[in-house]
């Protein structure tokens, strides 16, 4: 390992509470129960915000199972941009609207697009004001709406992390609410709620989780037990990746453990150079989170050599086709905008690269990167 750098990461908030195994998801309608009889106490209403990925509109299986009152209201969110901040403070405005400015609680049942509309709706309806202004570090003044997350696809540990990812279209920034109170205080881990998952879309997301792990470990900031989650993470993955049918039920099991540890990992440590590349095809090319970090993933052969080996080990044995070429019709402005987007990144480039990383991420060898993918 290279220099020990101090995270300065000192306290660290994890999930309030968590259910985990087949048919978990049953566990929610008494959860809410009582968070219902606990508004009316508290003199406030008994509904319920339910966030649902678009993918159930047309499988009511899922929300048969929610225990959905008439007093609640459901919303289905759109999977086909990740969350800007404009979309975000539509959807409080419209949702205070409708009365549900003091709901019992906010649920979001999806991917990491959903979870983390969940995670911003619920601050900002107790903090007021709009997405923009929470954008960084321990913004969020009060905590939340009580918020339960129920991820039904796996790897990113939006279900564990204190940030919820946002982009700020008038700046371009991508930059979460980070903050103690963006964490959920309930999660149900249900792996029969990943059944339905396409095949290149869970191995493109179960990677996030092997990606920010191998990055942790291979940096510089360190934290002794963001350490062992990162290694259990990684060893979940590759029994789930090295093996013939990664999506039997026992595999979903574990895929949604790594996702959570993973999460727990990253909230004490800093991703490495996968992610701000990721990132800039994010926000230049529009391209999503986790497929980009597996196109990022052709151009680290000379950063993470082992990881790299092994993911392409793992996408041949998966039979996953990853994009390729998504660079190749770009121009001069292109690639200077990609390497804006991705050398803001200070910290997980510093625990990648150390302090003079802008030394050796010049803007030509930045575009050689993006070139390769
Ligand atoms: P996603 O929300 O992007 O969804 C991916 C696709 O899978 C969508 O088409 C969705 O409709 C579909 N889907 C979800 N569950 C399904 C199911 N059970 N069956 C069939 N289809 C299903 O998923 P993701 O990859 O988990 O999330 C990516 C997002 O997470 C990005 O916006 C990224 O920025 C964010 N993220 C957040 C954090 C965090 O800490 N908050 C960390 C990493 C990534
Ligand atoms: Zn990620």
């Amino acid at each position: 390992m290279a220099n020990v750098l101090n995270s300065g990461i000192k306290l660290v908030k994890n999930v309030g509470r968590y259910n985990v195994g087949a048919s978990s998801l049953d566990e929610l309608s008494g959860l809410l129960t009582r968070l219902r009889e606990q508004a009316v106490c508290d003199g406030k209403k008994s509904g319920v915000i339910f966030l649902v990925d678009q993918y159930f509109k047309a499988d009511a299986t899922l929300t048969d199972r929610i225990a959905l009152q008439v007093s609640d209201v459901l919303e289905f969110i759109p999977t086909k941009d990740e969350p800007k901040t404009d979309d975000i403070d539509r959807l409080v405005a419209s949702l205070i609207l409708k009365g549900f400015s003091e709901p019992a609680a906010v649920v979001g049942i999806g991917g990491g697009i959903t979870m983390d509309y969940a995670k911003a709706v619920s601050n900002l309806l107790t903090n007021g004001g709009n997405a923009a202004q929470y954008q960084g570090w321990d913004l969020v003044k009060v905590p939340g709406i009580f918020k339960i997350g129920i991820p039904t696809i796996s790897g990113t540990g939006a279900e564990t992390t204190r940030t919820c990812v946002m982009t700020n279209p008038a700046t371009g920034m991508k930059l979460g609410m980070n903050s103690d109170f963006t964490v959920f205080d309930h999660v149900i881990m249900d792996p029969e709620l990943t059944a339905t998952v396409p095949r290149d879309q869970y191995f493109f997301t179960g990677m996030d989780a092997y990606i920010h792990c191998i990055e942790a470990l291979e940096g510089s900031y360190r934290n002794a037990i963001g350490d062992a989650y990162s290694r259990e993470t990684i060893n979940l993955c590759r029994q789930v990746f090295l093996e013939d049918d990664m999506q039997t039920p026992a595999n979903r099991e574990k895929l949604m453990v790594a996702s959570y540890l993973g999460g727990c990992a990253i909230a004490t440590s800093y991703v490495g150079l996968v992610h701000p590349l990721s990132a800039g095809l994010s926000v230049v090319l529009g391209i999503h989170h986790c497929v980009a970090n597996c196109i990022v993933m052709r151009a680290m052969a000379d950063y993470y050599p082992a990881a790299y080996d092994e993911f392409w080990k793992m996408a041949e044995h998966q039979r996953v086709k990853v994009p390729e070429g998504v660079c190749q019709n770009l121009g001069e402005a292109d690639f200077k905008a990609l390497y804006e987007a991705s050398i803001m990144h200070q910290k997980p480039l510093t625990n990648a690269l150390g302090e003079n990383y802008k030394s050796i991420l010049t803007q030509d060898k930045v575009t050689d990167l993006f070139k390769k993918m």
